[in-house]
């Protein structure tokens, strides 16, 4: 039987992860955290029978605890719960299914307390990769990449050895709004930039997906990942998301990983790692799939992505202003606040006038994010 905890069980990673556990009677769920989703988090409790629940605040929190008088449960609320969960002492991995940089501190408190972590919050490794990484191998517990592209990397470095790696290829479906011009983009709605072409994810993910925001974040989440230099770090579009993403290494040899879209392969990889379980669903139809494309990332259109790779060469404190500006300005734009194209307007403007801390901390990093949320709240 394998223990874990879930914080941010009730979005799409989250409810993914528990379609693992109803398929799979030796895992057992021991905590599950939400956000303000209350019905849902009840009938998860009282499905899954966890130790401990957590709610955001202590509002939603005594809600919970108020719909499950009849439950042994525990219930939580805010970072303290948080934090609580991510030190369980029977737990063995922690699946950061939460969304932004929230998950800095729980990731932190859970790799100090010897758990593995089963990573989806790439905005975690993204702002704080140069403390998680290496705290990780201090503590010698495993970070299992749960994001499609990076555990497709990480399979195809299986039994392979990493200074022979020359560079990943991380694919890219290009979004919906693939092949068109700036201009094509400047009356874009919120229900437009919310159909992805392959996946179906949660909202922020699938506005980052149509701005490329989210490739910008993955390969910044590869580089920490896999310790690998950015200029070893390759985005190729590829529309029809059957190849999840490849290594190349230096004898030319290309390994990569296929399947059907399903984020339950990697995520129950992660939570079975190195062994690999029956899971049910599509297999891949190779004749009826009969072509695949790739072509270059059109780096001018989707400036987000490019200004992921300024921000990741910029290091320090660069990739927080990047990070945290894009979650605000997502945020806005899914309120109808603000135009489409200012989002990478806004990330933008944070950058240039954001002075670098080099190698920051934790609190540095959460100082910078509530900067950058106030700068664009006094413009925007
Ligand atoms: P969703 O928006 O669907 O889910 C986010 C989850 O976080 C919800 O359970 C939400 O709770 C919870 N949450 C938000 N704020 C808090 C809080 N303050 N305290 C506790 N829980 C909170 O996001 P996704 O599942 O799409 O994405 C989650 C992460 O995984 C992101 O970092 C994303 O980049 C990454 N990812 C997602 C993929 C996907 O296919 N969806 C693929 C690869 C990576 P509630 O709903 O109850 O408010």
């Amino acid at each position: 039987m394998k223990n874990i905890a879930i914080i941010g069980s009730t979005g799409s990673i989250g409810t993914q992860t528990l379609e693992v556990v109803r398929a799979n009677d030796d895992l057992k769920v021991i905590a599950l955290a939400a956000g303000n989703n209350v019905e849902l988090l009840e009938k998860q409790v009282r499905e899954f029978k966890p130790v401990y629940a957590c709610m955001s605040s202590e509002q939603k929190a005594k809600e919970l605890r108020e719909r499950l008088s009849d439950m042994p449960v525990k219930v939580l609320c805010g970072m303290e719960g948080l934090l609580e969960i991510a030190v369980i002492p029977e737990v063995e991995i922690l699946v950061t299914a939460i969304m932004g940089m929230i998950g800095i501190r729980p990731t932190i408190a859970a790799i100090e307390a010897g758990k593995d972590i089963a990573l989806a919050n790439k905005e975690t490794l993204v702002t704080a990769g140069h403390i998680i990484m290496p705290l990780a191998k201090e503590k010698n517990v495993k970070i299992l990449p749960v994001d499609s592209e990076h555990s497709a990397i990480f399979q195809s470095l299986q039994g392979e050895k990493r200074e022979q790696v020359s560079k990943l290829l991380l694919t890219a479906s290009g979004g919906p709004f693939r092949g068109r011009k700036r201009e094509d983009l400047v009356n874009i709605q919120v229900e437009d930039a919310l159909k992805h072409p392959n996946w179906a994810m949660g909202r922020k993910i699938t506005i980052d997906s149509s701005t490329l925001v989210n490739k910008g974040l993955e390969v910044i989440e590869a580089k920490w990942l896999f310790g690998v230099e950015l200029e070893q770090i390759e985005v190729v579009v590829h529309p029809q998301s059957v190849i999840h993403s490849m290594v190349e290494y230096k004898d030319g040899a290309v390994i990569a990983q296929l399947g059907t879209p399903d984020m339950k392969l990697p995520i129950q990889y992660a939570l079975y790692y190195p062994d690999r379980k029956f899971l049910a669903g599509e297999r891949l139809n190779f004749a009826q799939l009969g072509t695949m494309t790739f072509e270059k990332p059109d780096m001018e259109t989707f400036r987000g992505l490019a200004l992921a790779l300024e921000s990741s060469k910029a290091g320090g404190s660069m990739p927080t202003v990047y990070n945290a500006a894009n979650e605000l300005a997502v945020a806005k734009f899914l309120d109808r606040k603000i135009k489409y194209l200012e989002i990478v307007e806004i990330i933008e403007t944070c950058m240039k006038s954001h002075k670098i801390i080099e190698n920051p901390s934790v609190d540095e990093i959460l100082e910078v994010e509530k900067s950058v949320y106030e700068m664009i709240e006094s413009r925007w």
